[in-house]
């Protein structure tokens, strides 16, 4: 059993002050693999004070200084990539190999994009032309509040803080209760690296204490949130009072458009984008639109490519998927696949309870709905777990109409080797990303959504912009 019961505040490891036990499960085993404490409004309020007494100093550290440490930090995190691996498949329940791969990766990309991104980010600039003694400066936004969820715990973290920092803000961390770990080895990397006291700190807690907490603060300026849309609109209303800005990523139910043309592997190659981590990625294409005349053979190599699916525990190595993160996603999920079954939906691979092999742990049976209709749950709800519904649409004006048929926006995808139709409808698709024919985004591409997917813009260049307020000078001295 781990026990990590201390928070990182003003550069230290700091008991809490009203100690409040909360157990990480090990979603493999239902079993408690780890012990912290959940914070309470006096560990808020000193990593909150903690961080205003730190930006003065902070912000007007050189960029290049700052760019300087978070290279250090690239490197511990590269260096210590393993036991970053170990900590994340351990509270969360990724496989092995996906933490080290992805999970991991993911942190280790976004930390790369910044470092580029910063390295020509012009922190003040002219404003242009005809404009002399007019200049733009790019100022931190001040002390900021970091919510992240469980789900991809270091992609969302270096989303966060690494452009905290590079911008000049100071920071409070609250991670997800669910997976802690991670967000705790990534503060000693910090510290490990010299970030200057007060810069980053770190408090667990829940949404209801901490979270609020955060998001009330009269001392914090602006929130960045990873999670659901619930919680996305709980912080906006807690956040209004005190006219914050509030970055927020939020859930999706990206459509994957596939038409008769699209590539041989564009049906296995969504199935298994869907189930990856799980199911439980934000932007998981999750609803798979097919053109008619491929329907037929595109539903048996979808069924074929969930059978196919292994599911087992987080620890051992291969390409399986590992259990979903605890017993509440378990059991709503669950009832998704009851109700996607009840309303009509053909249950081409899966279906409800655990794989034959598996007595213990949070597994769910990779998930298959064909013949799907529009008004169906299964096509509208999150649901975050290994669920695909297909369906088939017979113009690409349908299709579309469908695809954007969501209060959602975060990346749909187009599979089809027609040029000038991807083209028409990467624009046409009503989200903040498309992606097409199986290429993922590009290195320093923003993340982000429209609609109840939120607005937030993370990664590279946006992403850094986005702890900044721009300012307009006039009368700069030459
Ligand atoms: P969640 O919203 O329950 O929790 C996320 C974080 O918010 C946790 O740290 C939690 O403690 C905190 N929180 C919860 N309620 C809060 C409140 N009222 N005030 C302040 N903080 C609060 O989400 P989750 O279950 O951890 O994560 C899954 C959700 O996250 C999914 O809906 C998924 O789509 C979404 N997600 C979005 C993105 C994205 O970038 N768009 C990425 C990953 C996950």
């Amino acid at each position: 059993m781990i026990e990590k019961r201390d928070f990182y505040i003003n550069g230290q490891w700091v008991a809490p002050a009203a100690p409040r036990d909360c157990a990480v499960i090990d979603p493999s085993t239902e079993e408690p693999c780890a012990v912290i404490s959940l914070g309470d409004v006096a560990d808020t309020e000193a990593a909150v004070a903690a961080a205003k007494a730190a930006l003065p100093g902070w912000a007007a550290t050189p960029p290049a200084e700052r760019l300087a440490l978070v290279e250090k930090i690239y490197e511990i995190y590269q260096a210590r990539a393993e036991e970053m691996a170990q900590a994340m498949s351990l509270e969360m329940g990724a496989p092995i190999d996906l933490a080290r791969e992805s999970q991991v990766g993911a942190g280790s990309w976004h930390i790369a994009n910044f470092i580029k991104a910063a390295q020509d980010f012009q922190w003040i600039r002219p404003l242009g032309d005809g404009t002399p003694g007019a200049m733009i400066a790019m100022e931190p936004v001040g002390v900021v509040g970091l919510i992240t969820p469980w789900n991809w715990p270091m992609n969302q973290v270096t989303l966060k803080v690494i452009p905290a920092l590079l911008a000049g803000c100071t920071m409070v961390l609250k991670p997800s209760e669910e997976a802690p770990l991670s967000s705790l080895l990534f503060a000693e990397y910090l510290h490990d690296a010299g970030v200057p006291a007060g810069v980053f700190n770190l408090v667990n807690g829940d949404g209801v204490g901490v979270g609020t907490q955060l998001s009330t603060h009269p001392d914090i300026e602006m929130i960045s949130f990873t999670g659901s849309t619930r919680a996305g609109k709980a912080i906006s209303k807690a956040a209004a009072e005190t006219l914050k800005r509030v970055c927020l990523e939020l859930g999706g139910k990206g459509a994957n458009l596939i038409f008769a043309d699209a590539d041989d592997k564009a049906v296995a190659r969504g199935v298994r984008h869907c189930f990856q981590n799980s199911g439980q990625s934000c932007n998981a294409p999750t609803r798979m639109l097919v053109e008619r005349s491929a329907y037929e053979r595109a539903i048996e190599i979808a069924r074929e490519t969930a059978e196919a699916t292994k599911v087992g525990p987080a620890s051992l190595p291969g390409k399986h998927i590992g259990p979903v993160v605890n017993k509440s996603q378990y059991e709503k999920i669950q009832g998704l696949i009851e109700t996607g079954i009840a309303e009509g939906a053909r249950l081409l691979a899966g279906g409800p309870g655990r794989p034959e092999d598996l007595n213990r742990g949070f597994f769910v049976r990779p998930t298959i709905f064909a013949d799907c209709t529009p008004d169906m749950t299964v096509m509208n709800e999150e649901i975050f777990g290994p669920v695909l519904a297909i369906m088939p649409f017979d113009t690409e004006e349908e299709a579309l109409r469908i695809a954007n048929a969501t209060p959602y926006g975060l990346t749909n995808y187009v599979q089809s080797g027609d040029g000038a139709r991807r083209n028409r409808l990467a624009r046409a698709l009503r989200s903040g990303m498309v992606e097409m024919n199986g290429q993922s985004r590009g290195a320093g591409a923003p993340f982000g959504g429209v609609g109840a997917s939120g607005r937030a813009r993370e990664g590279g260049h946006w992403g850094i912009e986005e702890f900044c307020d721009v300012k307009s000078i006039s009368g700069w001295a030459e």
